[in-house]
């Protein structure tokens, strides 16, 4: 069957991703914390924990943010009328003055590691060893999209056009990665010479609002970079939908692309929506792998920030013998019951909670078993917040079951198994997703296989599944997991799909 342009793209960065082994070490937890600081009331002092610096708060009331909450459509309004006001400015300045002011953002979000680890940890319920690397991602972007700047001004993709910036760009994070994501789009947005507008997600603008103040300490002007908060009312709506808005860069679950898709109806301007959405993945572990390897990647990327990320593992498709085996079943419920799950405050922590109690999807995954399935592994919830959980492994989830193709978000692995790696391929490729995917595999011709038939954006081959690292693994989404042909997060068309070219001579 003919491939879609769309199905051609990712085809081909599928093969560009596929790589072997990459990016491991980046994950790892810096051998000492440097960070000072203060909300960790009940944490036992003797206990090495995450510090924010002294006089710089983590958890201050929303009421003391400094970012506007807007309750009118006239101020969101004025808000988009200060953005457009301001671009053009911006956009006039030499490409090489933007690059230098993202490269002392670079700087900026550096200098300010140890303060940025604690909001993490105390608002989006991160561990040291997720925040940390998130913090070099979102350091990663601001460099890479320096670059990007330069390379726009440089040389026009098309003979004879010049690139337009959009005037206007709404960028709309999700809470899971909620420094490195927000960041990375406002980012890029600057490095096109747009104008930027974020607004946070409701449960981390904290985290938004320490991570544009290293912006705007870098210089990146006030009005050409403001942060907005807003309900999902008609408010909300009126920004997602602004006449003056060309485009909304949405990372989040399907259901908020859908949400903002609706909201467009019936208007005849509107921006383009563009992003990455949900994601159900799986690694396949055929009997050619490395079995301790496949046993590390697994826990890694299903219990990594438990399991709240769209990337995560959320299925492990064992072929043949590696279903078989009690040595393999044995080691990943040792290593899965080995987890130390905690409140990121202490540093022991390697799981911390999930970002409020869990919605209906999830709490069906952590509680319920659906016919065939058994649990290895059976979660427990820890404490009276509801937001506490042990991992959960459990193994039989059929083929078309709610868990086999339900997005649940939460630290829940479940095994399938399949008779051959092509039924693997096959139950992998079932879903309406296709964010990342993995396999464990030793064998050449097995890993040609999957690469080839493997319908994912990011595919990862003897690898951990999440960690995308900017630059060599571009991040981003195709069938269900992808919004608009947007380009992917940290690759090389990113900046200039925030734009247009317009023919040499044409008003813009
Ligand atoms: N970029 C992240 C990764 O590669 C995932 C982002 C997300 O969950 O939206 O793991």
């Amino acid at each position: 069957a003919a491939m879609s342009e769309q199905e051609a793209r990712y085809r081909r960065s599928v093969e560009d991703a596929a790589t072997v082994g990459f990016g491991a070490r980046r994950e790892d937890a810096p051998a000492t914390i440097t960070a000072t600081f203060s909300n960790t009331p009940d944490a036992d002092p003797a206990l090495p924990s995450v510090r924010a610096r002294a006089g710089e708060a983590v958890d201050q009331p929303l009421a003391e943010l400094t970012s506007p909450h807007l309750g009118s459509t006239a101020e969101i309004d004025g808000v988009v009328a200060t953005a457009a006001g301001a671009q053009a400015a911006w956009a006039e300045r030499p490409a090489a003055e933007r690059a230098e002011l993202l490269l002392e953002a670079a700087r900026s979000i550096e200098s300010r590691r140890d303060h940025l680890l604690a909001v993490m940890a105390a608002e989006g319920g991160k561990t040291v060893a997720e925040a940390d690397p998130e913090i070099s991602e979102a350091v990663d972007f601001a460099r890479y999209y320096a670059d990007s700047a330069l390379a726009l001004e440089d040389g026009p993709m098309t003979d004879g056009a010049t690139f337009a910036p959009d005037r206007v760009v709404l960028v709309t994070p999700p809470w899971n990665f909620p420094l490195a994501i927000p960041l990375g789009g406002v980012l890029a947005a600057l490095a096109a010479g747009s104008a930027v507008i974020i607004k946070p997600a409701p449960q981390t603008p904290r985290i938004v609002e320490a991570g544009v103040a290293a912006l705007h300490d870098a210089g990146i002007p006030q009005d050409v970079l403001q942060v907005v908060r807003t309900e999902e009312d008609e408010v909300g709506r009126s920004l997602i939908a602004h006449a003056d808005i060309e485009t909304v860069v949405l990372t989040g679950a399907s259901e908020t692309a859908r949400l903002f898709a609706g909201w467009r109806d019936g208007r005849e301007r509107g921006p383009r929506v563009y992003g990455e959405t949900s994601g159900k993945n799986a690694l396949i572990v055929t009997p050619a792998a490395d079995i301790d390897l496949a046993v590390a990647d697994l826990v890694h990327s299903a219990f990594g920030h438990a399991g709240q990320k769209c990337s995560a593992a959320s299925l492990a498709i064992l072929v043949g013998s590696v279903a078989d085996s009690d040595r393999f079943r044995r080691q990943l419920v040792d290593a899965v019951r080995s987890i130390r799950v905690g409140w990121p405050r202490d540093l022991g922590t390697r799981m911390g909670p999930v970002i409020e109690a869990p919605g209906e999807k999830l709490h069906r995954a952590l509680t319920t078993l659906e016919p065939g399935e058994t649990w290895l592994v059976e979660p427990e919830q820890l404490d009276d917040s509801g937001r506490l959980w042990s991992p959960g492994l459990k193994e039989g989830v059929a083929p078309g079951s709610f868990f086999h193709l339900t997005e649940v978000f939460g630290p829940v692995l479940g095994l399938m198994r399949a008779d051959t790696l092509d039924e693997a391929i096959t139950l992998q490729n079932a879903t309406d997703f296709g964010l990342t995917g993995g396999l464990h595999s030793l064998d050449e011709d097995e890993i040609a296989t999957w690469t080839e038939r493997a319908e994912v954006g990011n595919a990862y081959v003897n690898r951990h599944i999440t960690g995308a690292i900017v630059q060599r693994q571009s991040f981003g989404g195709w069938k269900g997991s992808s919004i608009g042909p947007g380009a992917k997060a940290g690759g090389p068309s990113y900046v200039a799909q925030l734009g247009s070219w317009v023919a040499d001579g044409q008003p813009s």
